[in-house]
C-alpha cells in the first residue's frame, strides 16, 4: 500500500508537528495547508506555497487520498452518485442527496464488507480492507469539490456511514474520522448531522456509546425476530435479537438521543402485517423511528421488495401501534443507488474482453 503521509488524517496536532519537524517549516504553513485540505485541494493547488516546498510535500505526502473518478446524475431526482478512486487503484462509491436544507453525503468505511447480508450488493466479493480515517474524510473533501464546482453555495452538511463496509468493523478509524470531521479547523461538521449504520456488532455498540459523539445510531434490523434475522443477516447467529436491542436501549440512555431501525421489506420474508405486529411488540418503550425500505432488486440474490400496497400496510399497523415509522423516499433509483451497485457493475466492465 501507499506509505505517503495522507494529510487529511492528521488532526492540528498532528498537522502541525508534521509541518514543523519533519518540513521544518513554520507553524502559519500548517495553517495555510490544512484550509487547502479543507477546500478539499491537491497539493499542485495549494499555491500560496513556494513551488519547492510543494515538491518537497508531495515527495512525503498526499493531500486527498480520494478522487473522484466520475458522477452519475440521477433522472429522477437531484442525487448524484460518484465514484472514487483510492490511491492503491480500490474504487469505492458514494451518493450525494440534496435536499432542501443542505446536501447529505453517503460514505463507505470499507473497501467491500465481510458481514456478508443476503440482500446487500457491497458483501459478495468480501471484504478487500478498511478505509483510513484520512480515506474517510476524503470522501468528504472530494464531495464538496465536486458540489461546489457545480455551484459554490453548496456544501455537504449532513454524513450518513451507509455506503459500502460496516462502520463498526473499522472501528479505531472511523471514531477517528468523526473526530477529524467535527474538528473546528477542520470542516467543523456537528456530529448531530452524522448518521452511522451498524449491521448490530453489539460489543462495538457499547464501546461507541462510551465515546461521548453524538452521533445518530441506526441499526439495521430488517426482521421482527432472530428466525427471520438469521435467514439475512449471518450477524444474527453472533448476536441475538434480545441483545442487539439491550445494546440499542443502552445507547439511548448514554447519548439521550432516539435509535433509528432500518427494516428493508422483502417479497415472502419480512413484510406481512403479522411481522409488523411482532416488530412493534419487540419495540415497544424503546425511544425509536422506524425506517421502512422496500428492497433495493439484487439480481444476484433474487430478493425482491413487496406490493406498494403492502408496504403501505406494515407501515399503518407500525402506527397503530404507536411505533413512529416512514417509508424511506427512494432516491436516485435510476442510477444503482443501492450500497456496492456501482462499483461492481464498474468492475465488471473493466473485466469484460475488449475493455481497456
Ligand atoms: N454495514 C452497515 C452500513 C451499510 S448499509 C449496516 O449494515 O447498517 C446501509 C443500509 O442499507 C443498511 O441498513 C443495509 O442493510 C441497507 N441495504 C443494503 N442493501 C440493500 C438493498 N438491496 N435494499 C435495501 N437496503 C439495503
Amino acid at each position: 500500500m501507499e506509505d505517503r503521509i495522507q494529510l487529511l488524517g492528521l488532526d492540528a496536532a498532528a498537522l502541525e508537528r508534521f509541518v514543523t519537524q519533519d518540513l521544518g517549516e513554520s507553524r502559519f504553513r500548517a495553517k495555510q495547508i490544512r484550509e487547502w485540505l479543507n477546500r478539499g485541494a491537491d497539493i499542485d493547488g495549494m499555491t500560496n506555497l513556494s513551488a519547492p516546498l510543494r515538491a518537497r510535500l508531495k515527495a512525503v505526502a498526499v493531500a486527498n487520498p480520494v478522487r473522484v473518478l466520475e458522477g452519475f446524475k440521477s433522472k429522477l431526482d437531484e442525487t448524484e452518485k460518484l465514484l472514487y478512486a483510492l490511491e492503491d487503484g480500490n474504487l469505492i462509491e458514494g451518493v450525494v442527496m440534496r435536499y432542501h436544507h443542505g446536501d447529505t453525503l453517503c460514505v463507505s468505511t470499507q473497501v467491500g464488507c465481510r458481514m456478508g447480508c443476503a440482500f446487500c450488493a457491497s458483501t459478495l466479493d468480501g471484504r478487500v480492507r478498511d478505509l483510513t480515517a484520512g480515506e474517510i474524510l476524503g470522501q468528504v473533501a472530494a464531495a464538496n469539490r465536486h458540489i461546489r464546482a457545480q455551484d459554490p453555495s453548496r456544501r455537504i452538511h449532513n454524513i450518513v456511514l451507509m455506503g459500502s463496509g460496516e462502520p463498526l468493523d473499522n472501528y479505531d478509524n472511523v471514531v477517528r474520522f468523526l473526530r477529524l470531521v467535527n474538528a473546528e479547523d477542520g470542516l467543523n461538521i456537528s456530529l448531530r448531522n452524522v448518521s452511522l449504520s451498524t449491521c448490530g456488532l453489539v460489543p462495538r455498540m457499547y464501546d461507541f456509546a462510551n465515546e461521548g459523539l453524538p452521533v445518530t445510531l441506526s441499526l439495521s434490523l430488517h426482521a421482527p425476530n432472530d428466525v427471520i434475522r438469521r435467514q439475512i443477516m449471518p450477524v444474527a447467529n453472533a448476536y441475538p435479537y434480545g441483545e442487539v436491542l439491550q445494546a440499542c436501549r443502552n445507547y439511548v440512555e448514554k447519548t439521550g438521543r432516539r435509535v433509528i431501525f432500518e427494516y428493508a421489506l422483502i417479497r415472502n420474508l419480512n413484510s406481512d402485517v403479522k411481522h409488523a405486529e411482532e416488530l412493534a411488540r419487540r419495540l415497544r418503550g424503546l425511544q425509536c423511528h422506524v425506517n421502512l425500505i422496500p428492497l433495493n432488486d439484487v439480481k444476484e440474490r433474487h430478493l425482491e421488495a413487496p406490493s406498494r400496497q403492502a408496504v403501505e400496510a406494515f407501515l399503518k399497523r407500525l402506527e397503530l401501534k404507536n411505533i413512529s415509522a416512514t417509508v424511506r423516499r427512494e432516491m436516485g433509483a435510476d442510477i444503482e443507488g443501492a450500497c456496492g451497485q456501482l462499483r461492481r457493475r464498474v468492475l465488471a466492465d473493466r473485466d469484460r474482453p475488449g475493455k481497456p
